[in-house]
């Protein structure tokens, strides 16, 4: 067997070739030209640095290297399908972090259309797990830009949102039951699929939305729903927040439960999609400062149709909308969504962006933008916010693109002042400084400034009572 180069001698290469024998040498990775898709997350954002990337192949086997790391004090980085952004998923530069990727258990163990649920290895990617329900006629409804390469056991670590979290709740609200592997390396045997169980603590929250510091998924039973039909999309045109406010105030009374997604839009980013993206046509025969993307579904077939024309015609009458367009089929449902799924990719070609994902209570919206924008004026003259977001759920990506005369790095530079600013005001609204993408290194010296001690003393109990000695995923969150 070749004994893995542990280049900076930081840990012992005996030691790694007992890591190595637990998976198998084809399912060790220590040469650079393999690790590096591990090493480094999407953007380039984040880069890091590891002896040995892992990839079991089964309970066992996580349960085994987690055992090891324990008994050696090894750190491990657990990976998913490496799409997080907020760094958590890469190891740190120190090259003593090893990573133990879920790649290889991609399998759906079992689904129960009766019961509505399904059991699935946590590498199974997200799309894999929509493609199996519907296969089954039924639905799992998160749904991210990503679900292509994201898995459940990330979905599942980073509490994952998306667009249809109004209607389904967040990952953490479809989940029944966990597989886990404890920082001991004892397995916890959690997969339920029962709907009401009252006994004591309910553990699967512990590790649900903790980014792998508390433990590695290694599979999950997900809560099944009824296929939807038919889907329609409105696209409407407002000439202020407070009008949209209104409108998702009278659409949500109209349509209960048939309302699935409502997502902002502001006119800068719909400008920058129009002029760099795949959409080439101005939604609306108008131009407005804001608009309104909401998606209707239905498990009956012919219904939604005539449905969204009534309500959409009422917001016009009583003047909650000032225009509105309904998809009149699939081809037009995409490229009205596409003109909100690449606002943020496109504003790449226009320089610098400054983001923020952040929640305020929904009412507090109009007010939470107005102030937002008047604090980049001042701080960044000329400064291009571009706010868009699951406006349903209070979730505002935040961004800022750099004014178009300034230098990029000149911009760039000033992201933590100006973040800093914005996530005060979000306290102030009563918002939260990360919605849906976790908190990972980017954001972790902030968590400590911006939560109450009394989380974080409770936040930190959990994790030294579970990880006395920090070998999961160290320096993420804390
Ligand atoms: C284009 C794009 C669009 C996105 N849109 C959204 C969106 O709309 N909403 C949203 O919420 N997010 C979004 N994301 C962020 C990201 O896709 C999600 O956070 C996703 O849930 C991460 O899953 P992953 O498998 O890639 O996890 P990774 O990136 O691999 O890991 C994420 C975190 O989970 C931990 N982890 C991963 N797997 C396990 C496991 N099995 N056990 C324990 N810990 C584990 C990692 O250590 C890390 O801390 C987007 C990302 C991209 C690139």
């Amino acid at each position: 067997m070749t004994k893995p180069e542990n280049q900076n001698q930081s840990l012992d290469g005996e030691l790694l070739a007992q890591f190595v024998s637990l998976v198998g040498e084809p399912y060790a990775l220590f040469q650079e030209e393999d690790k590096r898709k591990f090493l480094v997350e999407w953007r380039d954002k984040y880069v890091g640095s590891s002896p040995l990337v892992l990839l079991p192949g089964s309970v066992e086997e996580v349960s085994a290297i987690v055992k090891l790391a324990a008994e050696t004090k090894t750190a491990l980085v657990p990976q998913g399908g490496n799409t997080g952004l907020v760094g958590g998923q890469i190891p740190d530069h120190q090259n003593r972090q090893i990573v133990v990727s879920l790649n290889r258990m991609n399998k759906v163990r079992s689904i129960s259309p009766l019961s509505n649920s399904m059991v699935v290895d946590a590498g199974v990617t997200l799309l894999e797990a929509q493609q199996e329900a519907l296969s089954n006629d039924r639905l799992f409804p998160l749904s991210l830009a990503s679900e292509g390469s994201c898995q459940i056991g990330g979905n599942i670590s980073s509490n994952a949102g998306g667009i249809q979290v109004l209607k389904y709740g967040m990952m953490r609200d479809l989940v029944l039951g966990l597989e886990v592997v404890l920082p001991s390396g004892e397995i916890w045997h959690g997969l339920t699929d029962l709907r009401k169980d009252n006994t004591g603590y309910d553990l699967k929250h512990l590790f649900m939305g903790a980014e792998g510091t508390l433990g590695i998924i290694t599979a999950a039973t997900l809560k099944l729903f009824p296929k939807p039909l038919e889907r329609q999309v409105g696209f409407v045109g407002c000439t202020s927040l407070e009008q949209l406010s209104e409108f998702f105030n009278f659409v949500s009374g109209e349509t209960g439960s048939f309302l699935s997604a409502f997502e902002m839009i502001c006119r800068t980013g719909v400008e920058f999609v129009l002029k760099h993206g795949s959409q080439s046509q101005e939604p609306l025969d108008a131009v407005f400062p804001w608009y309104g993307l909401i998606e209707l579904e239905s498990t009956k077939e012919g219904l939604l149709g005539g449905f969204l024309e009534d309500v959409l015609g009422r917001a016009l009458e009583r003047g909650f909308i000032e225009d509105g367009v309904i998809s009149s089929s699939e081809a037009q449902r995409k490229n009205l969504w596409a003109l909100r799924e690449e606002m943020s990719e496109m504003q790449k070609p226009e320089g610098g962006s400054i983001k923020h994902d952040v929640s305020v209570p929904v009412a507090a919206i109009p007010q939470f933008i107005k102030q937002g924008n008047e604090l980049v004026e001042r701080m960044i003259p000329g400064a291009r916010p571009v706010p868009f977001g699951h406006f349903g759920d209070g979730n505002i990506h935040y961004n800022i693109s750099q004014p178009v005369d300034m230098d990029k790095q000149a911009f760039l530079e000033q992201w933590e002042p100006l973040s800093n600013a914005v996530y005060d005001l979000v306290l102030e609204f009563g918002g939260s400084i990360s919605a849906e993408h976790g908190i990972g290194v980017m954001k972790r010296d902030l968590l400590a400034e911006k939560k109450s001690s009394v989380e974080m003393n409770l936040m930190r109990t959990i994790k030294q009572s579970l990880d006395p000695d920090n070998i999961m995923n160290p320096g993420k969150v804390f």
